[in-house]
């Protein structure tokens, strides 16, 4: 499942090839579970709009569009442009974006094809359907703070007094958004935590080692375009992803790198947890 790095890094893809270039015209699937929205809804809103930015909120690309019509040829219009438009799209577990030229042959499970102006297209790809696609007028907001954007004492004030597990609060989307199982379990190994303490007994001190964690460990993960370990692909349709040396996800049985310990997997709301059960407390 794509994180919060993959969608960075495929948002700097796509923001590469096709900011400026407008939609001029859309072919939705049949397949009715993507779609968070009408598909004649969505279809009218992306046609004839030009790409003014794609932009990531939490895990989800946000494409700001502009209504071509207003902005006459060389001019740049001051004006509030009121057929301005969003297009959100979620990745879910196995959604892809991809940009490809008109001859490339159509994946299976596509579901939504915008043809652009320059000729190429962009393609919503998702074999599992856990994906969303929607548009609104403006101000998408999918909840929770950035966590590359909160401050110290936000990100603390969020976290403080929970009575939930520390891994379960930073999973939660409608704190911290963006964070997924793999750099939640990097984080809370960096900051020396064990995931199955409660938020409520951690100390001030540790939630700011956290919070410095969770940012080094994304961070990271976005200078290296992404640390997936899903199939997925970026917007060129390329394997565009490197592994951030994981230190406890996925190697349990195996020795800490910095004690020798071995790594100890539990399972928390149905999710497996890796922790060193020496270096975390
Ligand atoms: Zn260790």
């Amino acid at each position: 499942m794509p994180e919060l790095p993959e969608v960075e890094t495929i948002v700097r893809g796509l923001e590469r090839r096709v900011v400026g270039d407008m939609i001029e015209s859309v072919w939705i699937g049949s397949r009715k579970q993507p779609l968070k929205s009408p598909a004649a809804l969505i279809a009218g809103t992306l046609e004839g709009k030009r790409i003014d930015r794609v932009h990531r909120a939490g895990k989800h690309i946000v494409f700001e569009l502009k209504s071509f019509a207003t902005l006459p040829k060389g001019k740049r219009s001051e004006k509030p442009d009121n057929n301005a438009a969003q297009w959100v799209v979620h990745l879910g577990m196995t959604g892809r974006m991809v940009v490809s030229e008109p001859s490339t042959e159509i994946a299976k499970h596509t579901h939504l094809i915008a043809t652009l102006a320059s000729g190429r297209q962009l393609r919503f790809v998702d074999p599992r359907m856990f994906g969303k696609l929607s548009v609104h007028s403006a101000g998408f907001d999918p909840g929770g703070v950035e966590p590359l954007e909160v401050s110290e004492e936000r990100f603390i004030a969020l976290f403080r007094g929970r009575k939930t597990p520390i891994k379960s609060a930073l999973l939660n989307q409608k704190l911290a958004r963006g964070v997924g199982n793999i750099y939640a379990d990097e984080s809370l190994f960096r900051a020396g935590i064990r995931p199955r303490r409660r938020a409520a007994a951690i100390t001030r001190k540790e939630l700011g080692k956290l919070y410095r964690s969770v940012r080094e460990v994304l961070r990271e993960a976005i200078s290296l375009g992404g640390s997936s370990v899903s199939d997925y692909v970026d917007a060129d349709g390329e394997e565009g992803f490197f592994q951030l040396q994981h230190h406890v996800y996925g190697r349990e049985g195996e020795p800490c790198h910095t004690c020798g310990t071995a790594i100890r997997r539990v399972v928390l709301v149905g999710r497996s947890s890796h922790y060193c059960p020496k270096c975390q407390k």
